[in-house]
């Protein structure tokens, strides 16, 4: 069911604890394409091909070249855009409580939030697979793929490859939030990726609200309580600014 911003807005102002759960499409307008929907990039390759962790294993120099290297370029030009300030606004003016984000691209981060559980990991940390020496992004050159450690372990990024578990702590954080929410934004998310999917799920289990903001239905959109149609960017300082004017 489509919902008005300015319905939107009043759910918005009552509730007591907000959180946002926040997905590829939140970042759609940084230039990051998702992975889902229109211009997605599975429209031009599969997942499995080359997100899963079994890939990875059997070719890591053929997931950075084709996957691994698109992302780090991509994300090493994107900023913020006004959807993660408008976060980062309700934060700090004590009406969001915390972000759950499955995006590995920092940018709620870099726009200012600082609750912001990091459920898939984060694309700004490079690990050893042998042993498990981090060190940034910025310090990772590509020249020989796939990129090695001093310890000639096989460097990649510390984010949750398909198959992988998700980091015990965010897995636990994001699950007390959902628990206690009253208020679920759901935002640039297709909700097809489980566990994350599942959270909007317990939130409305649990008796909260759950608004999307997504300019398409979802899996989600049967059961949640309104979806606010168009673009994150845009709709989401048009709500931030009638909930704090
Ligand atoms: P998804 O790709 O499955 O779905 C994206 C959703 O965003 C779609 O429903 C689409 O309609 C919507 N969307 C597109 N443009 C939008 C906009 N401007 N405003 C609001 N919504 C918009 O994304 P997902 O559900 O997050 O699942 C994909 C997985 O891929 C995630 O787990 C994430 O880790 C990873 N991923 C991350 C990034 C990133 O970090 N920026 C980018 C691609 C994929």
């Amino acid at each position: 069911m489509e919902m008005s911003l300015e319905k939107a807005s009043e759910l918005l102002k009552k509730s007591k604890k907000t959180v946002a759960l926040t997905g590829a499409g939140i970042s759609v307008e940084s230039g990051i394409p998702a992975f889902r929907g229109k211009g997605g990039l599975w429209e031009t390759m599969d997942p499995m091909e080359f997100a899963h962790i079994r890939a990875f294993r059997k070719d890591p120099g053929k997931v950075w070249d084709v996957l691994l290297r698109t992302m780090k370029d991509v994300l090493e030009k994107a900023f913020p855009n006004p959807a993660h300030k408008a976060l980062a606004d309700m934060e700090e003016n004590g009406k969001l409580e915390a972000i759950i984000t499955q995006n590995i691209d920092g940018l709620h981060q870099a726009a200012g939030s600082k609750r912001v559980i990091e459920f898939h990991g984060s694309f700004a940390r490079i690990i050893c697979s042998h042993c498990h020496r981090s060190l940034p992004i910025q310090e990772l050159f590509l020249e020989e793929l796939p990129p090695l450690c001093s310890c000639k372990g096989i460097l990649r990024p510390d984010c949750v490859f398909f198959g992988e578990n998700i980091p015990e702590d965010a897995l636990y954080a994001a699950q007390e939030h959902s628990m206690t929410c009253d208020l679920m934004l759901v935002i640039g998310t297709s909700a097809e990726v489980w566990p994350a999917a599942d959270l909007p799920r317990v939130a409305k289990n649990r008796g909260a609200l759950v608004l999307e903001i997504n300019p398409e239905p979802t899996s989600l959109t049967p059961i949640s309580d309104g979806l606010l149609r168009g673009q994150a960017g845009e709709l989401l300082p048009q709500l931030v600014a009638r909930v704090q004017g």
